[in-house]
């Protein structure tokens, strides 16, 4: 039987909980939305309080809020000490907030592939650190797919390569039982409304480094009031370069990190509810067989499927289009990631022409094929099985 379509909006989030909302009407009520405005010495601010529970879910010393993912990717940078026009490697397929970045701190950004499975390839990987011997390799995990960690960790120590993740989408996901984030020397987050928790705009910055944190707090701009920070490094550390440090102003306030608090004590359970939409959506593509094909997970990743990609090779540019359209009739929302001029985040490395050009043969040919649909939580477990079944009936139809 086909399905029939679909009414959601796929970009309908859950609503802000009841506690969170309450939370953030306390501070707006106390006045007091900056982070470092508070009542007496011993008071820890939402935020300060948000940077400790982040840093404990994290199993990290140290924890910092700001104001966006993008942001924490400059911070850290910038705490790195990465210089200007130095070489930094980042994944072909990824979104433009991480280019951005690297372009925002004066960086020069160097692709690298990506393989079939969605993840960094680390024989590409490999050519590029024997060409550039650069000192950072800035990974993204991109759409929550993890690249094996172990063998990435043991490569990137061989070449003497810091690592800095971008967990845009891997907020909640782990790699052999250790939290996505925790495997460099810092880990960013975003918690803007499309990520893993909800402030409309926001992004936390871990590490276990002792003077990378303290760089990157000043950097946030902390102006002398650093010992309001609580998983935060200790004074002397701050004593030897918080006169050489800039003030990059970029804080987060109050009022988001207490709208976050309660919304990081679900997102254990978040991540299940995710989880089980997405292997709904998956059964549903699964009628039409073998032509749509899925990423594989690593066994040792636990990732947080809160999107969805897949890709099908036997259409011609033409019949994607049509089967785009096609989908789009019937209330499936989808992005391709072949079009030649990007749609809405669809950005493709060669739309960040400010880079200069590269050439990813391998990365073209995966774009070429690849679709993607955002699973919002909003979606009931049988709404992806719907939306699973309606692509697949699209897709047998066509040619
Ligand atoms: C959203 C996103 C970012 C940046 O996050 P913002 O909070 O929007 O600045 C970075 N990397 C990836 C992969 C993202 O999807």
């Amino acid at each position: 039987m086909l399905a029939k379509s679909f009414k959601g909006n796929f970009t309908q989030q859950e609503p802000i909980p009841q506690e969170a909302i309450e939370a953030a009407v306390a501070v707006m009520q106390s006045g007091r939305l900056h982070r470092y405005n508070v009542a007496s010495a011993d008071e820890v601010s939402e935020t300060a309080a948000l940077e400790i529970e982040f840093a404990r879910y994290q199993n990290q010393r140290y924890c910092l809020a700001c104001a966006s993912g993008g942001y924490a990717l400059q911070l850290a940078m910038r705490a790195f000490g990465l210089k200007h026009n130095e070489p930094v490697l980042t994944n072909g397929f990824t979104l433009s907030p991480v280019p951005g970045a690297i372009e925002a701190v004066g960086g020069k950004t160097v692709l690298v592939e990506c393989t079939a499975d969605l993840v960094l390839d680390l024989d590409h990987l490999k050519h590029q650190m024997q060409k550039i011997k650069p000192r950072l390799l800035l990974l993204s995990h991109m759409r929550g797919h993890l690249v094996d960690m172990d063998e990435l960790c043991a490569l990137l120590g061989a070449h003497k390569v810091a690592l800095i993740e971008d967990c845009a989408h891997t907020m909640g996901a782990s790699f052999g039982g250790k939290k996505s984030g925790s495997h460099g020397i810092i880990g960013c987050f975003s918690t803007q409304t499309y990520k893993h928790i909800n402030s409309g705009e926001g992004g936390l910055l871990t590490s276990d480094n002792d003077e990378l944190m303290a760089r990157a707090i000043v950097l946030s701009g902390s102006y002398m009031l650093f010992e309001r920070h609580v998983a935060a490094p200790s004074r002397e550390v701050f004593d030897s370069i918080r006169l050489q440090t800039p003030n990059c102003s970029g804080r987060m306030d109050n009022l988001r990190a207490a709208i976050l608090r309660p919304q990081l004590a679900q997102l254990d359970v978040n991540a299940r509810r995710w989880n089980e939409r997405y292997d709904a959506f998956a059964e549903g593509l699964a009628s039409a067989g073998n032509s749509i094909a899925l990423p594989r997970n690593n066994p040792k990743a636990f990732e947080v499927s809160s999107s969805i990609q897949f890709s099908i090779n036997r259409f011609s540019d033409e019949e994607n289009l049509q089967f785009l359209q096609a989908c789009s009739a019937k209330g499936a929302e989808l992005k391709w990631f072949g079009a030649d001029d990007p749609v809405a985040y669809t950005s493709r490395y060669d739309s960040w022409q400010y880079l200069g050009k590269s050439t990813l043969p391998e990365t073209d040919t995966i774009l070429r094929r690849l679709y993607d649909c955002r699973l919002p939580l909003t979606f009931s477990v049988s709404d992806c099985r719907l939306v699973g079944k309606l692509i697949a009936d699209v897709s047998l139809a066509i040619a």
